[in-house]
């Protein structure tokens, strides 16, 4: 690490006059910018040269941690490593140079790309149609909605506009019912986290003639298989109400069984998790969505022209280089190695919820609670070892959440790596409890205050400058 170089912003590094460019010669004749459109002052830019540029980047690009890097297991968020080739095929210059405007006769390949994409995706999720147009989950769920809605519409059923959310669910889930001027209400979960059928039958008892939809993943927030489904989806569709799938969770499945299977009418899939295109920070994604039979007259445009199209592409070729042979391991596969995590640490991680994971599965903190060591300590502590945290404090459902994911591409050395290390770090909370509480120790930044920063964030070199005055 450059610790030198680390924590300058290039504006720090910059020499007045120092150049670091040099412009092309102007391809097109004498223009000039008009001089009433010239700014007054020079725009306050950092001068460097060329070096200092490529040496700040790059030292700063390795301080980032991917999945190219090491071990990545956050839970909930299907960090899977995402094979070279998918660029590759997604940087294409035939398709990376399309233009959506460009006349339909040249397009075809484009188009062809995006039907065989939304016929295999039908194929694994046995729905009937499926949209690429929105661009992320989130995005797919409101769109989702958007659908139910429209399809409530038109049967003259407008006052269904209750939207049932398990308390376990992804906050995406109720913003999105809100988004679409949906109401939210909750059903809750028994102590083993799948939801109370109880609780779920009087909701519809009270509310059947408004209930719109019911949003689940399955496996839920917790990684557990939800069994009721089927009769789930009986209850709801009795009442009146659509199932909305929350596809975020579909890797464990994959290969496994099929939402449309088990009673679903409205599903998004997140490309960017499921079907493998590097997401971390935020982006780029994609939530196509698909639907029963009957229902896809009702798809909104969420989007101009396809979506996503360079993730669409990705996640099609990722399905082609598995194909149908080895598609069927992939959530086989994810599943054995969270609960091989799983059993291996159980004894000294607190597992509220016992039994069988599915892809991911949820810890309560240190079984010993009397070092004081926490969650986040815990976190912060695997920097230093060179793994990403889990995620942590979420679900809500317990105070200490640490929420553990793998993906089926680790490899069984990598795995109990990080079983050594989580078991090494419970080591230290009983020996060492400070060296915990302070992690992490190796990394270029310390402890941030996470309070201090959401509360009171500094974005601009300006805003830098004039807090140090
Ligand atoms: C990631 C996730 C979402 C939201 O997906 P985005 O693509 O981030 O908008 C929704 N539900 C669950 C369960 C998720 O894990």
């Amino acid at each position: 690490m450059n610790n030198r170089l680390y924590g300058n912003l290039i504006f720090e590094l910059s020499q007045p006059g120092r150049k670091g460019y040099s412009l092309p010669k102007n391809r097109f004749g004498d223009y000039t910018v008009p001089q009433e459109l010239r700014r007054k002052e020079d725009a306050e830019l950092p001068e460097c040269d060329e070096m200092t540029v490529v040496r700040h980047y790059t030292n700063l690009s390795a301080n980032n941690f991917g999945v190219d890097n090491g071990f990545y297991p956050l839970g909930s968020c299907t960090m899977k490593y995402n094979p070279k080739i998918n660029e590759e095929v997604a940087a294409l210059p035939q398709f990376q140079n399309l233009h959506p405007l460009q006349p339909a006769e040249t397009t075809r390949g484009a188009e062809a790309v995006c039907t065989l994409l939304c016929r295999a995706l039908c194929e694994l999720t046995g729905l009937h149609a499926f949209t690429l147009k929105p661009f992320a989950g989130a995005h797919g769920e409101l769109t989702g909605l958007m659908i139910i809605r429209r399809y409530h519409e038109s049967r003259g059923d407008a006052q269904r506009r209750l939207v049932i959310v398990p308390d376990s669910a992804h906050g995406t889930n109720p913003a999105s019912a809100a988004v679409c001027g949906l109401e939210i209400v909750e059903v809750k979960s028994l102590s083993d986290g799948t939801v109370d059928m109880d609780a779920l039958r009087l909701l519809l008892d009270e509310h059947g003639q408004e209930i719109a939809a019911m949003m689940m993943t399955n496996p839920n927030t917790l990684g557990l298989f939800e069994r009721q489904i089927p009769e789930i989806a009986k209850l709801v569709h009795e009442a009146g109400g659509l199932m909305y799938y929350d596809g975020a969770n579909l890797n464990p499945m994959l290969g496994a069984c099929r939402p449309g299977d088990m009673g679903f009418d409205v599903m998004h899939i997140n490309l960017h998790k499921t079907f493998s295109t590097p997401h971390g920070g935020g982006g780029p994604g994609a939530g196509p969505v698909g639907v029963r039979k009957g229902l896809e007259e009702f798809f909104p445009e969420v989007s101009p022209y396809h979506g996503n199209f360079a993730v669409a592409m990705r996640a099609y070729a990722y399905i082609l280089s598995l194909g149908r042979d080895y598609l069927k391991y992939v959530g086989p596969l994810a599943t054995l190695n969270a609960n091989y995590i799983k059993e291996q640490l159980k004894d000294v991680y607190e597992l509220p919820i016992d039994g069988l994971c599915k892809h991911e599965f949820v810890f309560d903190g240190l079984k010993d609670k009397s070092t004081g060591v926490t969650t986040m300590d815990v976190a912060k502590r695997l920097l230093d070892y060179g793994y990403h945290a889990p995620t942590i404090y979420f679900p809500l459902l317990f105070h200490e959440s640490l929420m553990i994911e793998p993906t089926e591409n680790e490899s069984l050395e990598t795995i109990d790596g990080f079983i050594a290390v989580m078991r090494q770090i419970a080591e230290e909370a009983k020996s060492d409890p400070e060296l915990v509480k302070s992690a992490p120790h190796n990394t270029p930044i310390g402890r941030v205050d996470d309070v201090l920063a959401a509360k009171h964030p500094v974005t601009t070199y300006k805003q830098l400058k004039n807090e140090q005055d």
